[in-house]
């Protein structure tokens, strides 16, 4: 423990979002001992993940200009963890909060959102996450008037929720040494929002996006972009390059982070750290000075089913 006591006390669950520590990785750097390679913890996040952000800057703007008010539930389509962000504050503030879920999402997933009190209408399991946002659709146009649906793939409020957050956090962080940025791209709020800040402030630095090698494969939250849908809020030309990483890619580096640096992680963070530490071990190679910040999504926790050990790259 370092430094004086500081009052850290707030008054409401909200004050806890953002703000999140930047870690230095020190073991699976080895091999780039020169170059830098930091972890912005998401899950110190009261709901436990980066979708915090997002989540409650769309309740917030939507709040402000009457999109949701009295007598509105607030309904979407995620089984993940905008879901779990949405009911946390949902439950904070007063909104009711319906989800719509594929049937064979995990019983965990279901639980931990019940446990804010949301009510959840589950959908066809053959189609997937496509049918649950057909069926939320479905509802909303049958009665518009009672719904708030935040639509987060479209929502210019997802992206600047990193712009006025996540980006001036890690400028205030690392500040102009950063040269590169690295996060998955889902919705791609996190990237576009956190990318254009960090470009306005520091022109050279490159912004690097994560995304599952092949469409089926498992990097839960990364799975968007391979499918037929392209997020409306997503645009190519904000970021630099994509880096492919595999499941598998993804999993080992997150099973390294738990057991090398104490800090267990989701698979999409640790397929994010494997593209930072691969980045950070090339430019230690070319003697490039560099600085690289890379988002952890979530804790490995919200991934633990009864075949974590046995068989992992199920999901
Ligand atoms: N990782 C995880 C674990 C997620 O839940 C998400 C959100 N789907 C992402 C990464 C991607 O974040 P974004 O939606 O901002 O692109």
């Amino acid at each position: 423990m370092s430094g004086a006591l500081r009052v850290r006390r707030i008054d409401s669950v909200i004050d806890a979002v953002g703000n999140t520590p930047l870690l230095r990785l020190r073991v699976v750097t080895k091999n780039a001992p020169d170059v830098p390679v930091y972890a912005k913890l998401e899950f110190e996040n009261p709901g436990g993940s980066v979708k915090d952000r997002a989540a409650l800057r769309m309740i917030r703007d939507a709040l402000a200009d009457g999109r949701l008010g009295r007598g509105k539930t607030l309904i979407d389509s995620t089984s993940g963890n905008t879901g779990v962000a949405y009911s946390l504050f949902g439950a904070a503030l007063g909104i009711p909060v319906k989800l719509v879920m594929p049937e064979n999402v995990s019983r965990a997933r279901k639980d931990i959102v019940r446990a804010f009190g949301t009510e959840t209408i589950f959908s066809d399991p053959l189609e997937g996450s496509d049918g649950a946002i057909r069926l939320a659709k479905k509802i909303v146009s049958e009665d518009p008037d009672r719904w708030f649906y935040p639509d987060q793939y479209a929502n210019p409020s997802n992206p600047l929720a990193h712009y006025d957050g996540t980006g001036p956090e890690i400028l205030r962080d690392v500040g102009d040494t950063i040269t590169h940025f690295v996060a998955g791209l889902g919705t791609s709020g996190t990237m576009m929002g956190t990318a254009r800040r960090l470009r306005e402030h520091h022109r050279p630095i490159r912004c690097i996006a994560v995304e599952p090698d092949a469409p089926l494969h498992g990097l839960e939250g990364l799975k968007h972009m391979a499918s037929s849908l392209v997020p409306m809020i997503y645009d190519p030309k904000g970021h630099d390059e994509i880096f492919p990483v595999s499941t598998e890619d993804g999993w080992d580096m997150a099973d390294r982070l738990a057991r090398e640096e104490g800090l267990h992680v989701g698979h999409s963070s640790g397929a994010n750290l494997f593209a930072a530490v691969k980045t950070a071990e090339r430019l230690q190679r070319e003697g490039t000075p560099g600085c690289v910040v890379a988002i952890v999504a979530d804790r490995g926790d919200r991934y633990f089913s009864p075949l974590r050990w046995e068989k992992k790259y199920v999901w």
